[in-house]
């Protein structure tokens, strides 16, 4: 069988997509650029405290990362609890953390809010390790976690990982319950479908090409030029992730888009799925170049990674797939001879401090920087940035933090630079 070069996640959504509005309006309250988590989840809490906005979409409603990811709704930060405690201050970390898990709160209350119907589950979390050393830190991270968030983490020694995941290649784990899953394009349908229920005005297939700050009598508005016309806002929010182009040049300096790549196989018979992932867990390595796998609802396996570094062709994603399939073997080698049906890529918003990042930018609001953690925290983000506009007080512990620009070669996704990122990952998962 040849393989689908597609998403397969699209495949699953029964929906209709969201109706696009019709022509722009002159003007506006808020425009919303990027139709993803993050847009649509601030749209959604802008209209439904009575603010006009609308959402401007260049290709189709979650048609970026949003609707491509692995479902994952993870708890914490990409970097190491001590690293984060060195830079930023065990008060800001505190702040952070607790961010973290508000927004898996958040995720599962627009789900119950707006019935949407997207398997999301607690399902948990697991990480496994790829040395002994790795293993070997857990135990203090755990400790750490404890310490310093009261959230609990737990340790599952070598010797009872088949209790979680069917495979012997790894060292031991560490399962946090309070995670989630869930089918990242229903829920980024559904969310569009809320926002626009709660009245905002979704357009699809409308490009911001550029964004101009007026000033006139000390009143400031902005002119959001589109591939379908202009339109005047009073407040702009970025919401354009990893796809952010030269129409906002200042938050594009900021980004650094990676490509990350997934292959989904047939449907497994329901005690392979059960013996591959006894309790249905989320689970990632602890390498810096990951594999990240689940099943889905449908028990197929579903397993990620950085294949190439490059954000997604045709021929990255074709590559991606005999690439992926041999890492899911080397896990999982009951798996070799199970057919791989689908492949598909995305694009990851990373930034050079592999952090999250929200505040004002150009005079616009803006967040980014969510990488592998952003099914929780892009919907977060968007709900904060729309509370802000609406006048409520600033805590979002990331707003502020100093924002590093990414250097030149990075930031275009598409140089010799990004393999030699790749390089220095394996590099680090050779010497760590
Ligand atoms: C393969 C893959 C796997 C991942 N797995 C996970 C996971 O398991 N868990 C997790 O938490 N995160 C994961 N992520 C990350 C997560 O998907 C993203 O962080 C999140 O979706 C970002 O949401 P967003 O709304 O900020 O951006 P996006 O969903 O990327 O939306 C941005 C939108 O802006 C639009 N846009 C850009 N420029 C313009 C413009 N000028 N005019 C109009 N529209 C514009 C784009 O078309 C796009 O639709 C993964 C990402 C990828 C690619």
């Amino acid at each position: 069988m040849t393989i689908k070069e597609e998403n397969y996640w699209l495949e699953t959504v029964t929906t209709l997509p969201a109706q696009s509005a019709r022509d722009l309006p002159d003007s506006i309250d808020v425009a919303v650029v990027g139709a993803g988590f993050c847009g649509l989840s601030a749209a959604r809490t802008l209209a439904t405290r009575g603010v006009k906005v609308a959402v401007l979409e260049a290709e189709t409603f979650g048609w970026g990362a949003s609707s491509r990811n692995g479902g994952m709704v993870l708890t914490g930060m990409k970097l190491p609890v001590p690293t984060l405690i060195k830079r930023y201050g065990r008060e800001a970390v505190r702040k952070m953390y607790a961010a973290s898990l508000e927004s898996i709160d958040c995720v599962e209350q627009i789900v119950r809010e707006e019935n949407i119907d997207c398997n999301f589950s607690r399902c948990g979390h697991l990480e496994v390790a790829c040395k002994q050393s790795h293993f070997d830190g857990y135990e203090e991270s755990a400790a750490l976690v404890k310490r310093e968030f009261n959230h609990a983490l737990r340790i599952i020694p070598k010797s009872e990982l088949r209790g979680e995941i069917g495979s012997d290649i790894y060292f031991g784990g560490m399962v946090d319950e309070t995670s989630a899953g869930l089918n990242p394009a229903r829920y980024v349908a559904g969310l569009a479908h809320a926002a626009q229920r709660a009245g905002a005005s979704l357009y699809d297939h409308t490009r911001v090409t550029s964004v101009q700050l007026e000033k006139n009598n000390g009143a400031r508005k902005f002119r959001v030029q589109t591939s379908k016309g202009a339109i005047t806002a009073r407040e702009v929010i970025l919401a354009s992730g990893a796809y952010t182009t030269d129409a906002t040049p200042a938050l594009r300096k900021k980004i650094i888009p990676i490509g990350s790549y997934i292959i989904a196989t047939e449907v497994l018979p329901a005690e392979v799925a059960r013996e591959l992932s006894p309790r249905n867990r989320m689970i990632y390595d602890s390498k810096h170049f990951l594999y990240y796998y689940r099943l889905t609802p449908d028990n197929r396996m579903l397993f990620g990674g950085r294949a190439a570094f490059f954000p997604e062709t045709e021929n990255t994603v074709r590559q991606s797939a005999e690439i992926l399939r041999s890492g899911m073997i080397g896990v999982y080698p009951q798996l070799r001879d199970v057919k791989v049906e689908y492949v598909w890529g995305g694009t990851l918003d990373f930034t050079l401090d592999v952090m999250p990042h929200a505040g004002k930018i150009d005079g616009m609001h803006f967040a980014t920087g969510f990488a592998g953690h952003g099914v929780a925290a892009a919907t977060w983000f968007g709900a904060k940035l729309a509370g802000l506009i609406c006048g409520d007080p600033n805590n979002i512990p990331f707003d502020g933090i100093k924002f590093p620009a990414a250097p030149l070669g990075l930031r275009s996704g598409n140089t010799w630079a990004l393999p030699l990122a790749g390089a220095w990952y394996r590099i680090l998962d050779f010497l760590t």
